[in-house]
């Protein structure tokens, strides 16, 4: 679904990504590890393109979207994010933040799109917080929101980065639980946590970034008890 070759990516002159190859493809989660400064948000962000890339290629069903010119917002539709912060409209409810970017893009009318994001909302187990405004909802709650309003996009792809690490211990477990649905569902996603048990509970692969090189990538069981590679040893020593 996704093949990455050789990304590079610079700001001015810092070498963030440095030959960086991945190729997800569908149904797979890889989990993303590694510590902090070391490229996982900026990768995320240019297999989106938020950021644009410096150097390389990102076949997208074998097309590169690095030189898809305005076909990209085609792109982006299938690629859904959900961030950190979860950044919910304020002066919106619930259903009308997971109903307003269907509704906005045509996709459906204002009808099914609301039939759609009570859907979400269940599955989500929100649907009882479909008239709540965000600010009354917990962060944990709102954060199965945002992930809702991803969902209510119908993307192909969904990449979280570090959904969880905003969130008081007590709340992780219910968003984790979410996602980890998603996956069971065949959902093809990309996730960077710092969930270790999410890791080896749910991943078809890990990869391990440090100083913007992939140092090394595998399945959960193998990366978590032999890792190869000493950089990976050290990390997983400090948060295991
Ligand atoms: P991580 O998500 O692994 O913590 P990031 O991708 O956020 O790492 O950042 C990697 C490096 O790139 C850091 O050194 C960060 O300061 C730098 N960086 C990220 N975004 C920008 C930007 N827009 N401009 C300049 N430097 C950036
Ligand atoms: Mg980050």
């Amino acid at each position: 679904m996704l093949e990455i070759n050789n990304l590079s990516k610079c700001f001015e002159d810092l070498e963030v990504l440095r030959d960086v190859n991945l190729t997800v493809k569908k149904g797979e989660v890889v989990v993303i590890i590694g510590p902090s400064g070391s490229g996982k948000s900026t990768f995320l962000r240019c297999i989106n393109l938020l950021e644009k890339p410096t150097g390389g290629e990102i076949l997208y069903m074998e097309q590169d979207i690095t030189k898809m010119g305005k076909k990209v917002t085609d792109y982006r539709k299938q690629v859904g994010m959900v961030f950190q912060r979860f950044n919910l409209f304020p002066l919106k409810t619930t259903l009308e933040n997971v109903m307003y970017a269907p509704v906005k893009l045509g996709k459906v009318s204002a009808k099914e799109a609301k039939e759609q994001a009570l859907e979400l909302l269940r599955k989500v187990g929100l649907e009882h917080k479909a008239e709540s405004y965000p600010s009354s909802l917990s962060g944990g709650q709102q954060q199965r929101v945002a992930i809702a309003r991803a969902l209510a996009m119908k993307p192909e792809i969904l990449l979280f980065d570090e959904p969880t690490s905003a969130l008081d211990p007590e709340l992780v477990g219910d968003v984790l639980e979410v996602m980890k649905q998603l996956a069971g569902e065949g959902m093809t996603m990309i996730v960077v946590t710092h969930e270790m048990g999410f890791a080896k509970d749910v991943a078809d692969r890990v990869i391990f970034m440090d100083g913007g090189y992939i140092v090394e990538e595998g399945a959960p069981c193998d990366i978590f008890t032999q890792p190869k590679h000493e950089r990976t040893k050290l990390f997983l020593s400090r948060v295991l």
